[in-house]
């Protein structure tokens, strides 16, 4: 899929470190940003926290445009730190959006990092301003960081206002929280977006969106969080949280298996890799054809491909070859400007591809523009055949979760049949994976997932606010 023209983005990546002794923390959260950037490319930003005292730096851009060298000294020594890598499904994305999100209280500084979507962030914002609160932002981090505020004040001791809070707050939220002694990180109760934590062999720990990004500093994946739990790191070390477990029904995205997270990464010990090659396996069965040759859309067709080839026994190739040296296609607001885009982003490998039956695998539809570009280049390049297999369900409804899914009209499977999208696309044949399929792709049992965008089984109330840019005329 190519999430510039399809208008599907990752949501956003979260990182923290609590250090066993002051350094340059915000070099390792720097790192770990890097290996989180797939999750989101308009802004980001670091807070580090010396004896309390925060230092932050978040601007637009990647992580190598906002931190030179010298940025990333100014942040000084701590003992611990927050990053955020942003693409915003809720308010604009201004610099105003730009995490960490710190607010300076008499209760005492918080930096909020969080990844995800609140589905009644509407009526919070109104209950807060009601309350006297002014927004400085669009974005529903803001309100975590006041309904967090609020809440402190009511409690004993900071963990109690977080258990609180959560009761307030519906939706996906995986939240980093860097208070002026402890960081905690805390999972909604459905679990909709990854977090897990780990250590280096300095002792120090690490909070992530993704293992990829623990694995990228040197730090030992030691779990993923549960949904609902809380967990604080702080001088008595590490201590989890579980008054909020088991509140509601546990809905971990399905597509961050299917495309979202690295293939690098595990969540609940299951490998996004091979979730990805079950996807593939799948289709093979499925969908079988007679061809010569199994290529993947660079690079979220790459695994499913792998698995189609492995199970059908068709030779997988290196059929197109992506120019990783462009620019994000996004930035051209146009159609024309898109198209042009795709052509110079993709070539196909003429020599691989020439004379050939292929069977292309791609790990989602949504406009279909993309993929049909994709086959045209392929026969331009010679292909007899391109058979068209896609590692997800059609998408048939929006996300409220923090993926940008939000309107029907953008859909393609919303307004045609299967052999329709087939036809629009060019393709001989195409096939979709079963929704029977999804559970069984991350390799376990007993976990239950989160597949409303193809199944419209929604786990929580569906907002009547939704549209990313909801706050915006309030600012
Ligand atoms: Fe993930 Fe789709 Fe659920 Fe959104 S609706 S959390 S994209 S599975």
């Amino acid at each position: 899929m190519d999430s510039c023209e399809t208008h599907i983005h990752e949501e956003c990546g979260v990182f923290g470190i609590y250090a066993a002794n002051p350094f340059h923390v915000g070099d390792t959260v720097y790192y770990g940003l890097y290996a989180l950037q797939h999750r989101g490319q308009e802004s980001c930003g670091i807070t580090v926290s010396n004896n309390g005292r925060f230092t932050t730096h978040k601007d637009l851009g990647l992580v190598s445009e906002v931190f030179t060298p010298e940025r990333l000294a100014s942040l000084g020594e701590g003992t611990m730190a927050v990053g955020h890598v942003r693409y915003g499904t809720t308010g604009n994305s201004g610099r105003e959006n730009a995490q960490p999100i710190v607010v300076s209280h008499f209760t005492g500084n918080l930096a909020t990092v969080h990844n995800g979507n609140l589905t009644n962030a509407a009526e919070l914002r109104r209950e807060l301003e009601g309350r006297g609160s002014i927004f400085h932002t669009t974005s529903d981090t803001e309100i975590i960081s006041y309904v967090l505020t609020q809440e402190r004040l009511e409690t004993y001791t900071a963990e109690d206002a977080v258990l609180r809070a959560m009761n307030r707050l519906r939706g996906a939220y995986s939240l980093i929280l860097m208070l002026e002694d402890k960081l905690i990180a805390v999972k909604d109760k459905n679990g909709f977006r990854p977090l897990c934590y780990g250590r280096n062999r300095h002792g120090d720990y690490i909070i992530a969106s993704e293992s990829c990004a623990l694995s990228s500093v040197s730090a030992e994946l030691i779990r993923e969080l549960e949904p609902g739990e809380v967990v604080v790191f702080d001088r008595d070390g590490v201590h989890s949280i579980k008054d909020n477990c088991g509140k509601a029904p546990e809905a971990m995205c399905i597509f961050e298996y299917i495309y979202f997270s690295r293939p690098d990464s595990l969540i609940y010990g299951n490998s996004i890799h091979h979730a990805r090659l079950r996807a593939g396996r799948f289709l093979a069965k499925d969908y079988p054809v007679d061809a010569d040759i199994v290529i993947g859309v660079p690079d979220s067709g790459t695994d499913g491909a792998i698995g189609y080839s492995q199970e059908s026994g068709i030779p997988y190739d290196i059929g197109l070859i992506k120019n990783k040296y462009i620019g994000r296609t996004f930035i051209s607001p146009g159609q024309k400007s898109r198209e042009t885009g795709v052509r110079i982003k993709l070539n196909a490998v003429r020599e691989t591809v020439e004379g050939k039956r292929v069977v292309l695998v791609d790990d989602s539809i949504v406009r279909s523009t993309t993929i049909a570009r994709t086959v045209a280049i392929l026969r331009e390049a010679g292909a007899t055949q391109v058979h068209v297999r896609i590692t997800a369900p059609p998408f048939l409804n929006p996300c409220y979760y923090g993926v940008d899914i939000d309107s029907r009209e953008n859909l393609i499977a919303c307004k045609y049949s299967v052999p329709e999208i087939c036809n629009l696309i060019g393709a001989d044949t195409l096939g979709y994976l079963g929704i029977e399929h999804l559970p069984e792709l991350p390799g376990d049992s007993g976990r239950t997932y989160c597949t409303a965008c193809f199944t419209g089984d929604y786990k929580t109330r569906i907002p009547e606010e939704t549209k990313r840019d909801m706050f915006e005329e309030s600012v």
